[in-house]
C-alpha cells in the first residue's frame, strides 16, 4: 500500500501531469502492474508513483492497434490526411515545450537547457515527418515485359517502440512519428525509470485528434511488459533504443518471429584532436560531447585521442576546463552537468572508475562525488578524465554511460585509425582538424554511423542516424526512417491481354481475333 506524496516545489505545477494512469487502447486507467516510484535524481526524493502496465495490457493494446488502423481509416488515409494530424501534434508539443521540459528535468535530472532542446526536437520530428510523408512516392519500375510494374509500400500494422530513459521525448518522437506516418499503430513501452513524458505525449496526441487505439503507452518492466510486447504475434516491427545486451536479446526474440527490428544501441565513440586543430573550439566541443547529459548519451565521445605532439597541452586544457564545469541540479539554468538518472546508476559509474584505477588508470580530474553539501542527496558524479591507460583497457572497451572520458595519445593517421576503430562499437566519432583533405580521408576510414567534423553531438531529423557493429542495426530519421516502418509490395499489371503459355488453345484463338476498340 503506497502512501500519498505531497507535491512540493516544481512538482506542484506539474502534479496534474503525474496522474497514476497508463494509456491502453485509447483509455486512461490505473495500471494493474507493480508500483513504479519515480525519483527526482537531484534530490533523491520520490515525487510520484505509477502502477505499471501488465502483460494483459500488452495483448489488449496490440489487438486494439490492429483494429484501429483499419476501423479509424488511418491505414487507408491519404498521406496528407495523416500528415495533418502529425502536424497538429508537432505544433502542440511546441506549445507545451515548457511543461515537457520541466517534467523531463524532474524525472531524469537533465538540465532545463537540454530538456527544452529535446522537447523542441520532438516537435520538429513530428513536423518534419509530416512534410516528408507527403513527398514519399511509389515507383513505376522499368518493366521487363508487357506489364506495368509498380513498387509500392504499405504499413506493417502494429509497431513496438521500446525506449531508454536518457532522452525520452526525443527518442519517443523519433519512433512514434514515422511509425504513425507510415500508417501503423504504435504500442510504446517507456522505461520504468522515466515514464512521464511519454504519457504526456500520448495525452497531447489524443487531444490533437489521433484516433483512439493507434497509440498505447505501457510503462513497465522490460523483462515482463517489454518482452511480451516484442514476442506478441500481432506486432509487425520492433524499434528499440537501449543497451547492446538488451538489443541483442530482443533481436533473437524478433528473429524467432521473422520480424524486422531497428536497434539503436550503445557506443564508445572516439573524438580525435589533430595538431592543426583550433584547440579552443576542440576543448569546448569535446567537453560538451562527453559531459553534457552527464555523459548519459549513446554518442558520448568518451575516448579522446590527441596527437602526441600536442598531448600534454590539450590534456592540461581539458582538465582545467573540466574542473570549471558547473555541476548542479537540472533546474538551475547555470548547471552544465546534472545528476545521473539514479543513485544506483551513479554507483555503477563510480565502480567502473574504481575498476579502471585498479587496472592502472590515473584520475586526472573528477573521479568521485561532489563535496558540495547542497548536492549530497542527489545522484551526482563529477565529470572525470582518466589517463595512463591504452585503448585495450576495460574503461576504453566498455560503455560507462556517465561523465567519464579517457585521454589517449596517437602518433600518425594510421596509428589513429587503427586505435579508433579498435572497438566493438561503431556509433559516432569526432574529428578536430583544419585540414580538409585529412577530414575526407579520416571521415571515410572511421567505422561509425556518424562522423562529426569540428563539431559534436548535433542532431538533424532529416539526416539518417545509424550504428554499426554492436551499436545497432537499421536506420532512423530522414525520409528512409518512415520507410523503415513499411514493407514493400510489387504490383504487376498486364498491359498486353496476351494469354500466358499454359492458356487453353481456345483462349489463344480468341485472343488472336482482331479487337474492336470502337466502344472502348
Ligand atoms: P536498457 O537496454 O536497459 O533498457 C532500454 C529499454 O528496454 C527500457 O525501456 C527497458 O525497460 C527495456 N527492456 C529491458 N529489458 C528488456 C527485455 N528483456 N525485453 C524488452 N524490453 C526490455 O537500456 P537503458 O539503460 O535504459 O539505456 C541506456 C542504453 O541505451 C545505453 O547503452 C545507451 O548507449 C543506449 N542508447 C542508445 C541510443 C542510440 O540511438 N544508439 C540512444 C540512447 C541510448
Amino acid at each position: 500500500m503506497s502512501t500519498e506524496i505531497a507535491p512540493r516545489g516544481a512538482e506542484l505545477a506539474l502534479s496534474h501531469l503525474l496522474r497514476d494512469e497508463v494509456f491502453v487502447a485509447g483509455s486512461w486507467r490505473t495500471g494493474a502492474g507493480e508500483v513504479i516510484e519515480t525519483v527526482d535524481p537531484a534530490s533523491g526524493r520520490v515525487f510520484a508513483r505509477l502502477h505499471a502496465a501488465t502483460v494483459d495490457d500488452v495483448d489488449e493494446a496490440v489487438r486494439a492497434g490492429q483494429r484501429a488502423v483499419v476501423e479509424s481509416g488511418w491505414r487507408a488515409a491519404a498521406p496528407h490526411e495523416r500528415a495533418a494530424v502529425l502536424r497538429r501534434i508537432g505544433d502542440a508539443i511546441l506549445r507545451r515545450a515548457d511543461d515537457i521540459s520541466a517534467l523531463q528535468t524532474l524525472d531524469t535530472g537533465k538540465t532545463v537547457g537540454e530538456t527544452t532542446a529535446l522537447a523542441r526536437s520532438a516537435a520538429g520530428t513530428f513536423l518534419y515527418v509530416a512534410s516528408a510523408l507527403e513527398t514519399l512516392e511509389d515507383q513505376v519500375t522499368p518493366s521487363r515485359g508487357p506489364w506495368m510494374t509498380i513498387a509500392t509500400w504499405e504499413p506493417v500494422g502494429v509497431v513496438a517502440s521500446i525506449t531508454p530513459w536518457n532522452s525520452p521525448i526525443a527518442s519517443d518522437a523519433q519512433k512514434i512519428a514515422p511509425a504513425l506516418a507510415a500508417g501503423n499503430a504504435v504500442v510504446a513501452k517507456p522505461p520504468a525509470w522515466a515514464p512521464w513524458v511519454t504519457l504526456l505525449l500520448a495525452r497531447i496526441a489524443e487531444e490533437e485528434g489521433l484516433p483512439a487505439g493507434l497509440l498505447s503507452v505501457l510503462p513497465g518492466p522490460g523483462r515482463t511488459v517489454g518482452e511480451a510486447l516484442v514476442a506478441h504475434p500481432g506486432v509487425g516491427k520492433l524499434t528499440f533504443t537501449g543497451g547492446t545486451s538488451t538489443g541483442r536479446h530482443l533481436a533473437h526474440v524478433a528473429a524467432d518471429k521473422l520480424m524486422p527490428a531497428t536497434l539503436e544501441l550503445g557506443g564508445k565513440s572516439p573524438t580525435i584532436v589533430f595538431e592543426d586543430a583550433d584547440l579552443t573550439q576542440a576543448v569546448a566541443g569535446i567537453l560538451y560531447g562527453v559531459f553534457s547529459s552527464s555523459g548519459q548519451s549513446c554518442i558520448a565521445g568518451s575516448r579522446i585521442f590527441v596527437q602526441r605532439t600536442i598531448f600534454d597541452d590539450v590534456v592540461a586544457r581539458l582538465v582545467d576546463a573540466t574542473r570549471r564545469l558547473r555541476v548542479g541540479p537540472g533546474t538551475d539554468p547555470r548547471t552544465q552537468v546534472g545528476p545521473l538518472i539514479t543513485h544506483s546508476h551513479r554507483d555503477q559509474v563510480a565502480a567502473m572508475v574504481d575498476a579502471a584505477v585498479a587496472e592502472g588508470a590515473q584520475v586526472l580530474v573528477g573521479g568521485g562525488i561532489p563535496l558540495d553539501p547542497a548536492l549530497a542527496d542527489g545522484a551526482y558524479y563529477l565529470p572525470t578524465i582518466l589517463g595512463g591507460v591504452d585503448n585495450s583497457a576495460t574503461i576504453c572497451r566498455e560503455e560507462v554511460f556517465g561523465p567519464v572520458a579517457v585521454v589517449l595519445p596517437f602518433d600518425g593517421e594510421d596509428d589513429l585509425i587503427a586505435q579508433a576503430n579498435d572497438s566493438d562499437y561503431g556509433l559516432a566519432s569526432g574529428i578536430w582538424t583544419a585540414d580538409y583533405r585529412r577530414i575526407h580521408r579520416v571521415a571515410r576510414a572511421l567505422v561509425a554511423g556518424t562522423v562529426y567534423v569540428n563539431t559534436y553531438k548535433q542532431f538533424s531529423i532529416s539526416t539518417p542516424f545509424a550504428g554499426v557493429r554492436d551499436s545497432g542495426v537499421g536506420v532512423e530519421k530522414g525520409r528512409e526512417g518512415i520507410r523503415s516502418y513499411m514493407r514493400q509490395k510489387s504490383v504487376y499489371i498486364d498491359l498486353s491481354g496476351e494469354p500466358l503459355p499454359w492458356a487453353a488453345e481456345e483462349a489463344r484463338a480468341a485472343c488472336a481475333q482482331p479487337h474492336d476498340h470502337s466502344t472502348a
